[in-house]
């Protein structure tokens, strides 16, 4: 596992959100460490600021040109809760820099994880919202699909819903963004009818759970409709929005999931990329704001990405999920 981190990522302070604080990057660079200890193999790599023409595959030159200027003006703010500091850009910049590493990395065959903040699954082309100023996953896929892989899956676990991330991609059928997230809940998207438009309908997967959800009922989501859509689509790479918000110690997230929780995720996905013959997992940090948990949950995924999956069959009220499946069956012969 490449580990992608600049410590840029600790000078970047949203004074408009204490809870997504510069502590999170030590604590998630933490969590890489325990991994190490534990016997997994990780391996520590700088990274660059994202080129230009990777920012430019996602967000519009105005919105770009508009952050420069606020931050160069000495920072200001972006949303209602989301401020941006002196040394924000350079650290969003370098956040998507990570990204776009460990796309390279896994498109040479290792897999990687990009630990840096801020986050970025909100953002969209022309917007920055809920703590994030750049969108790095939207921007590793992008990357990936400039370098020349046909199919990107983008499959989010955090316990918010990318709306960011769903925006950019809601018209490309070369990208499927898959977003398991608490609902409702902010920001209010990723109902189960948003399911893509134009020929890109059904490459947009979301399944919207209850407060209070626990991994059982997560496990029936990956085992029930995820794995099949993404062994469907045949990716020739898997980014993971990788956020730790859903864990039941989040002070944000209302979900009731255990640091082992992400790291069954993980194993399954890697098993399931493994399978489809795509590159190894690369992985985007984007919330999780309980410092101890995020440690936890980040060693676990580590550690998952190496481990087989361990089955763990959901048998109850599968109401959430069967909504899901129903908009989706139209477009995936795996959930007829
Ligand atoms: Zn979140």
């Amino acid at each position: 596992m490449h580990v992608y981190s600049d410590p840029a990522s600790e000078r970047h302070v949203n004074h408009m959100a204490g809870v997504e604080a510069p502590e999170r990057f030590r604590a998630a660079l933490a969590g890489a460490e325990e991994a190490g200890r534990a016997g997994a193999r990780v391996e520590y790599r700088p990274c660059r600021v994202a080129p230009r023409s990777a920012l430019e595959a996602v967000h519009s030159p105005e919105y770009l040109e508009g952050l420069e200027k606020l931050s160069a003006a000495g920072g200001g703010y972006v949303d209602f809760d989301t401020a941006l500091g002196p040394d924000s850009l350079e650290a969003a910049k370098l956040a998507a820099g990570a990204a776009v590493g460990a796309v390279e990395s896994a498109l040479s065959g290792a897999a990687a994880f990009a630990i840096a903040r801020p986050p970025g699954h909100h953002s969209g082309r022309a917007y920055g919202m809920g703590f994030c100023l750049l969108n790095n996953a939207a921007i590793a896929a992008a990357y990936a699909l400039a370098q020349g892989a046909e199919r990107v899956a983008i499959l989010d676990w955090d316990v918010h819903h990318g709306n960011g991330t769903q925006d950019v991609f809601y018209a490309n059928d070369e990208a499927l963004y898959l977003s398991v997230h608490q609902s409702p809940f902010y920001p209010g998207t990723g109902a189960a009818r948003e399911v893509g438009e134009g020929s890109a309908k059904g490459f947009t997967v979301n399944v919207p759970l209850p407060a209070r959800s626990r991994e059982d009922l997560y496990a029936e989501v990956f085992a029930g409709l995820l794995l099949p859509v993404l062994s469907e689509f045949r990716p020739d790479l898997l980014v993971v929005s990788a956020g730790y918000d859903a864990h039941v110690a989040d002070p944000l997230g209302g979900m009731r999931l255990e640091s082992a929780s992400f790291g069954r995720f993980a194993a399954g996905l890697a098993s399931l990329a493994r399978e489809v013959g795509s590159a190894p997992l690369a992985l985007v940090l984007e919330g999780g704001y309980n410092l101890n948990a995020l440690t936890g949950s980040v060693a676990a995924t580590i550690k998952g990405v190496e481990e087989p999956f361990g089955t763990c069959r959901y048998s109850g009220d599968v109401t959430p999920v069967e909504a899901s499946r129903k908009a989706l069956a139209p477009f995936w012969e795996s959930l007829r």
